[in-house]
């Protein structure tokens, strides 16, 4: 029996592959690499896809498949494919769409390996990339070209926590009849789904709030189905597939997702409304405060404020330091969408080799900390950084 809800936590918690002749109420674990047929005639249907059957794990997997369906209904979307890893995400995502010579056109402030496809690798295929400030978007129409293919952006930015604001973004992209491409990482299907504000693919490190607890990694693409079937081909010949392990944890982590994050967010929110009124930090952005730039933007697209609070301490790289080494129980890593707090100093790990005219861009300043709120009690949180703030 099974209940046609389109609500949120129903689907997180009740999409299923079918049920096997043990009838587990848990998903089992289909941790196989091939699957077998009957005869040559069932073989042959298959690899023809005239029926639509599980054939080798690389293709699909019923653990994968539950995945992907999961993040399909809670993002809106017709279909998708699961990858190992975020990055392998973005790039079969943009490999299989793209041609040698095409353009695109991103924001400027996106994931750092991001970052590096667009000025590293795809120059390899003389595809090239024109970049627009998150506080520029009006500027987006002058760069399009006549080769110009994708429009990609991620919306909150990490690590300055920038909203852009995707209903300008979806029309734009439709006007130009271009592929609106969003990661959408740091909001995740809870917070915001923009394929209702004109995005034709979503992207998620699934590594990130989606695993929730610092176990997996993974990723996932979703949106219109033809191309899904593009970006399915190209991966299943290339090989970046998600493994049944990892799909079937993920899976078990969505139902979960809605109650984390909206604890995530909580917390979040009291950590920045702390900092704002603390003296030793210069600013505080969050975009659920009403002192960041894009606050309504962000009440109009997002539910919640997301779980990364940004804020700058008094005092620049020392003081940044200084922070860092008194901190007693969050975590200093570069992970994020953990349960465990983790703060991060982006001037000096993650972001150290950009220019600082680029740093500026992005929005990273010398005592900038990037602070990924977990689900330990706020008041020890909040303990933990008011130490850590009065020896600066
Ligand atoms: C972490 C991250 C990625 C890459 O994901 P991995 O699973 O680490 O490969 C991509 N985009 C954003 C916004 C991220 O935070």
């Amino acid at each position: 029996m099974s209940l046609d809800s389109t609500n949120f936590e129903t689907q997180a918690v009740r999409t299923q592959t079918e049920k096997t002749q043990f009838l587990e109420h848990s998903s089992p674990m289909y941790l196989t690499s091939g699957f077998v047929f009957e005869d040559s005639e069932e073989m042959r249907a298959a690899f023809a896809e005239e029926k639509d059957r599980n054939l080798y794990s690389r293709f699909s997997n019923p653990n994968t498949t539950e995945f992907v369906d999961k993040i399909c209904k809670l993002e809106g979307a017709e279909d998708g494919y699961a990858f190992a890893t975020g990055m392998a995400a973005v790039f079969s995502t943009f490999a299989a769409l793209l041609d040698a010579g095409d353009h695109i056109i991103s924001a400027r402030s996106v994931f750092g390996s991001t970052h590096s496809l667009f000025t590293k690798y795809f120059p390899k295929w003389n595809i090239e990339t024109s970049y627009f400030r998150i506080d520029e978007t009006e500027k987006i129409e002058s760069l399009i070209r006549s080769n110009t293919k994708i429009l990609y952006a991620e919306s909150p930015t990490n690590p300055g926590v920038d909203i852009l604001d995707l209903e300008v973004l979806g029309k734009i992209a439709k006007k130009h009849n271009l592929l609106l491409i969003i990661d959408n990482c740091f909001a995740t299907p809870y917070l915001q789904n923009p394929i209702q504000f004109g995005a034709d693919l979503v992207i998620h490190s699934a590594t990130k709030l989606i695993d929730g607890q610092g176990r997996v990694l993974g990723g996932v693409t979703v949106g219109k189905k033809e191309l899904i079937r593009e970006i399915y081909l190209f991966s299943r010949n290339t090989g970046p597939a998600l493994s049944p392990f990892n799909a079937w944890v993920l899976s078990k982590s969505l139902e979960t997702l809605a109650v984390r994050v909206d604890r995530h967010c909580e917390n979040a929110y009291k950590l920045a409304e702390f900092l704002e009124a603390h003296p030793k930090v210069n600013w505080v952005k969050y975009p659920f405060l009403k002192s960041h730039p894009q606050y309504e933007i962000a009440k109009r697209q997002m539910k919640s404020g997301g779980n990364i609070v940004a804020f700058e301490v008094n005092g620049g790289v020392q003081a940044g330091k200084t922070f860092f080494d008194t901190i007693k129980m969050c975590s200093l890593s570069a992970n994020l969408g953990d349960t465990r707090t983790i703060v991060t100093h982006p001037a000096s790990t993650t972001h150290s080799k950009l220019a600082d005219e680029d740093k500026e861009v992005v929005g990273i300043t010398n005592g900038m900390v990037r602070c990924s709120l977990g689900l330990e009690h706020i008041d020890d949180i909040i303990q933990d950084i008011k130490q850590a703030l009065e020896e600066i």
